[in-house]
């Protein structure tokens, strides 16, 4: 039996690793000149760490995390987001107190996370995240910095049109625990139009209600008391702060009451970039604030803010632009017939790859004739064919072909050819 991958873990193929390259080096491009640093923590932890932070009764931590044991019997889990780890691992370094006051740091990761959801497109077992995590800041001027960060990568991506903002607040712990009771209220008031799903958040989660896609319960939850109407004047004053910040940098949004995210720890700001063009897997990139984690995790309090973005679901929306991305192509391709010539292209290619390390050099390896040869330096887009024949290396030359050009055919001596590639 042939051993497959597992369902929902896909392999990055060759062919697709140019369009990875370009979205990482846009995202890159933009987190660097924003003035965030990148970390890295392990693709492992505690499942200590993920029950605490996301919430007992969240869908990841419910149904979607993959946890085991381990040889000494230590429950661990493969990480199902980056939230948790980052805060962990920059609370464990003390990057973000000095004499337990807030310090402010600006961080980013990149890499797999993994949730046994069921597979489909654009939701995945073992998916990518770019995250991004500023601490220590607790007005809306970072919420807002890292909405507009957001835009910028849509502005270089060529997505501004595909996607849209929905904007919420989530108030404090103590107004969601008001508006929890009122919600429940009317919840319990509609019960007989609640889903089985909708029945079970009833009592661990009602404001995940809200979220419901059930399209059989969605005028019953457009009519539900709005978490908005039962905000504190601090809170309506944060969020009304951050409306005027994004107005002045002409960023649209639409404010989304149901808009409650599936994460516990979520206070204050929350915020979704959603698209039309990938079914129920809509939401590329979401976020808020969250100034309880630090302090629940690390005992010490600082308030915190960030986003993740499913880099799939951005290639996804990349392909359906049908944007070109160039691949990598050698500059030359080197054609070597015969045992004299495999020595001298040994000796050539090194002597190229000292001088000149920027070259971009393929060496053909495995022999075969010239013309087969030269079909493998045509396929891999080379601009120039350098020929190492019997001829050429008794007298120490190269031929060139040019392969994308209407030039004629060169004859050079080695040293030359050495000597021109160093200009
Ligand atoms: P969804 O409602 O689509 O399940 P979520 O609320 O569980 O998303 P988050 O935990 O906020 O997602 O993760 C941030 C982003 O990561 C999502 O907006 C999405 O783009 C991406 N993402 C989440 N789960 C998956 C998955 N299983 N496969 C691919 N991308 C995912
Ligand atoms: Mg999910």
């Amino acid at each position: 039996m042939k051993i497959q991958a597992i369902r929902g873990m896909n392999d990055i193929l060759p062919d697709a690793m140019p369009m990875w390259h370009y979205l990482e080096t846009q995202l890159r491009a933009v987190l660097d000149n924003f003035g965030y640093s990148e970390i890295r923590f392990p693709i492992v932890e505690k499942t200590e760490l993920f029950k605490r932070s996301i919430g007992e009764v969240t869908d990841i931590v419910g149904k979607e995390m993959y946890t085991f044991l381990d040889n000494e019997k230590n429950s661990l889990t493969l990480r199902p987001e980056g939230t948790a780890c980052c805060v962990r691992a920059a609370a464990e370094h003390e990057l973000l107190h000095h004499k337990s006051q807030p310090l402010v740091q600006k961080l980013w990761y990149m890499g797999q996370m993994f949730r046994h959801e069921r597979p489909q497109k654009g939701r995945y077992r073992q998916f990518y995240q770019l995250g991004v995590e500023a601490f220590g800041l607790p007005g809306p001027d970072i919420d807002a910095e890292l909405i507009l960060m957001t835009m910028h990568f849509w502005r270089r991506l060529g997505l501004v049109e595909q996607l849209t903002l929905h904007l919420n607040s989530l108030g404090t712990l103590d107004e969601r625990q008001n508006y929890r009771g009122i919600l429940v209220e009317y919840l319990e008031a509609h019960r007989e139009q609640l889903d089985e799903d909708s029945l079970k958040r009833l009592t661990t989660n009602p404001l995940r209600v809200l979220d419901s896609k059930n399209p059989k319960m969605q005028t019953m939850i457009a009519q539900a008391p709005s978490l908005l109407e039962h905000l504190g004047a601090e809170t309506l004053e944060h969020f009304q702060h951050l409306q005027a910040l994004l107005d002045v940098a002409g960023i649209n949004y639409e404010i989304n009451p149901h808009l409650v995210r599936g994460l516990d720890y979520y206070s204050h700001t929350v915020f979704e970039w959603r698209t039309a063009q990938l079914g129920s897997q809509d939401t590329v990139c979401a976020g808020g604030r969250y100034d309880g984690l630090v302090e629940m995790l690390s005992g010490k309090a600082s308030p915190a803010v960030g986003f993740a973005m499913g880099m799939e679901r951005i290639l996804l929306l990349l392909e359906q632009q049908e944007l070109h991305v160039p691949r990598n192509t050698p500059d030359a391709y080197m054609i070597v017939v015969g045992q004299e010539a495999e020595l001298a292209a040994m000796k050539l290619q090194e002597q190229i790859r000292t001088t000149s390390p920027d070259f971009a050099l393929t060496v053909h390896c495995g022999g075969g004739s010239f013309k087969s040869q030269f079909k493998k330096a045509d396929k891999s887009g080379a601009r120039m064919a350098f020929i190492l024949g019997d001829e050429e290396v008794k007298n120490e030359q190269v031929a060139i072909k040019y392969l994308r050009e209407d030039k004629p055919q060169a004859l050079v001596s080695n040293v030359e050819l050495i000597k021109t590639l160093m200009i």
